[in-house]
């Protein structure tokens, strides 16, 4: 929905690279802006209901839509996030309003620009096909499976993720007692293969569900301000170290600012200090009180199949799937009910 690139999918970055092929058709991932679900997601942290997100896309625009990095785990790395992970003694993260991966190569990493500090070069965090992404942040499994060794996750929400990768990190799916406990709640418009042990399975589209949800909850979706995102601003967010730790808001109302597109400088533009993270601003421990319920996120995924019932035929194009799942009065009513369950779930896990 975001009109991001995919990176690892089967025409993904990495994967079209890997066979050769060009991909500069690409839209530039820093001009997209977080999408409805993104916002929604963002607010529900804000109000306390959603306590940690997990994501599978390297653009970044969870923290873009203003989420505390210490309450996400981007798993397969973030594309405006480059670290000095050889050279400094700790990680040391600099966060850029631009793509960082774009001098970087298929499980080459270097990004051609060094650390302030000791000089070594840096590298991107995105994790490819086959590789294991052992850096501390932006994937911050930790933040993840500290929630879960608690035992306290009681609602795991899957938005839009075929999980076919999620599905093997057996850690992530609760059992015994937490099983129990816990209820998984899928949103996607194609079959999973988590879908058996889901509560519930939502057939819909993520950012109609996150916007009736919201609409049950009385909670106002906020708008995503350009001049604000804290990534695009990243001097001011890193500088004050806020982007770890808190909710960026955007601080445009009330001083007659009016929200505008923020042009990212070029690469070039940028040197590597101006955007500098306050040493040990990446060290801020995870707040234990967080630990309540973990939602997994992935809202970037496209739909490929409408599975209510039978499957879609095969010759319907997906654009005539989509129209067909949104437009039918009947499922429309069916997920208006099953999204009153979520936010009863959602209300009263917290
Ligand atoms: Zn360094
Ligand atoms: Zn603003």
């Amino acid at each position: 929905a975001a009109s991001i690139p995919d990176y690892r999918g089967p025409n993904g970055v990495w994967t079209l690279a890997e066979q050769g092929k060009r991909t500069f058709e690409c839209r530039d991932p820093v001009n997209s802006s977080p999408t409805t679900s993104h916002m929604a997601l963002r607010e529900l942290y804000k109000r306390g209901l959603v306590r940690h997100i997990l994501s599978q896309n390297c653009d970044g625009l969870h923290l873009r839509s203003g989420v505390p990095q210490k309450s996400l785990s981007e798993i397969h790395g973030n594309m405006h996030i480059e670290v000095c992970r050889e050279g400094c003694s700790t990680l040391r993260q600099y966060i850029r309003p631009y793509d960082v991966t774009k001098k970087s190569q298929f499980r080459r990493h270097k990004t051609g620009r060094s650390c302030d500090h000791c000089h070594t070069e840096l590298d991107d965090t995105i994790v490819h096909f086959g590789e294991v992404g052992r850096v501390q942040w932006p994937l911050n499994w930790a933040g993840t499976t500290d929630i879960l060794e608690e035992s306290t996750c009681d609602l795991l929400i899957c938005l839009g993720t075929s999980l076919a990768v999620l599905k093997q990190y057996d850690f992530l799916w609760p059992t015994g007692e937490a099983k129990k406990r816990a209820k998984i709640v899928i949103i996607n418009l194609q079959w999973t293969p988590k879908d058996r042990v889901a509560t519930l399975k939502i057939h819909a589209k993520c950012d109609d569900v996150m916007t009736k949800l919201m609409q049950q909850l009385g909670a106002p979706i906020p708008e995503y301000c350009r001049t604000c995102d804290p990534i695009l601003n990243s001097k001011r967010s890193a500088r004050s170290g806020e982007l770890m730790s808190r909710i960026t808001e955007c601080s445009c109302a009330g001083r007659g600012n009016t929200r505008r597109n923020y042009a990212p400088p070029s690469p070039d533009a940028v040197t590597p200090s101006n955007d500098l993270v306050t040493p040990g601003w990446w060290t801020v421990g995870i707040s234990r009180s967080l630990k309540r319920s973990l939602t997994s996120v992935n809202s970037g995924q496209t739909t490929r199949r409408k599975t209510r019932g039978k499957r879609a035929k095969a010759s319907k194009t997906r654009s005539q799937m989509i129209e067909s799942s949104s437009t039918n009065d009947s499922d429309q009513c069916a997920v208006q009910e099953e999204v009153s369950a979520l936010v009863e779930w959602l209300v009263s896990s917290v």
